[in-house]
């Protein structure tokens, strides 16, 4: 059972804008074309995001009475999400890969898992997404194209994913690269500090974490860093998690530090 249980059918009819005889005009928006397109709080950033896993790889994964919580699904629909807010803001935003099933989101109660869909491919060459360093190069790699592309632009490239840690370790974090934290990166946690308990910034290479490749030197983005939202086997982080509400808050909170990052200048 899917939550859009209202059919389309069962909503009364709308009413019509004008009557039947009434003037056709009345129906079209006025078009003036000497009006400049409107200034909205992320015109001008280039956001490069990647949904961590995906195709053969699914990612981490948490239990859900028996069942397997896997990482793709969520990381996609996040993904989806924070592109929505993003772009609705007037962002540019690109996706180191896309999933054919999983183009949107799915507002799915949490009681029922999201499914792991395997047909990804990698925007950069339309391959196959596969895992390891092989599939993490392509990430990359198109993050560098768009970098080269929309160079002197304000660009910012998030990584997000899910974990598995310790059952009481709970809440996001925000991983930054070995060298140096972004700009960006506390600006995130501040962020989401205000919905989930934000651990502070950890970064690559140390506090145990691997040293993560996309946040390496070879990604040309300064401004890049990789969140991880929650962690599946903490109770309470596997049910936000699987709830698409938390989902939608975690996507309008990375637009707010985007915004906050914009106005606060610096590229
Ligand atoms: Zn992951």
């Amino acid at each position: 059972m899917h939550a859009a249980s209202k059919s389309p059918q069962a909503r009364p009819a709308p009413k019509p804008l004008a009557g039947k005889a009434g003037p056709k005009q009345t129906l079209k928006p006025k078009v003036r074309t000497a009006k400049p397109a409107p200034r909205l709080p992320l015109t001008g950033l280039v956001l490069i995001l990647d949904p961590g896993h995906g195709g053969e790889d699914p990612g981490a994964h948490g239990v859900f009475r028996g069942e397997n919580v896997w990482e793709a699904p969520y990381t996609f629909d996040q993904a989806a999400r924070v592109k929505y807010f993003a772009e609705q803001r007037g962002a540019k935003v690109f996706t180191t890969v896309a999933c054919k099933e999983a183009g949107g989101h799915q507002n799915w109660p949490a009681e029922q898992v999201l499914e792991w869909k395997k047909n990804c491919r990698f925007t950069l060459d339309g391959s196959q997404v596969v895992a390891g360093k092989r599939g993490l190069d392509r990430r990359v790699r198109f993050a560098n194209q768009i970098a080269k592309k929309h160079r002197g632009q304000k660009m910012v490239f998030l990584s997000l994913h899910f974990d598995i840690a310790g059952e009481d370790s709970q809440g996001a974090f925000v991983i930054v690269p070995k060298e140096y934290k972004p700009t960006i990166a506390q600006r995130l946690v501040n962020s989401l500090n205000g919905l989930a308990s934000t651990a502070p910034l950890r970064v690559a290479g140390r506090n145990g974490q691997k040293n993560i490749h996309v946040l390496r030197g070879q990604n040309a983005v300064r401004e890049r860093v990789l969140i991880e939202l929650g962690n599946f086997r903490n109770e309470h982080d596997n049910y936000i998690i699987r709830n698409y509400e938390t989902r939608n808050r975690f996507a309008i909170r990375i637009a707010d530090a985007l915004q906050q990052h914009l106005k606060g200048g610096r590229k």
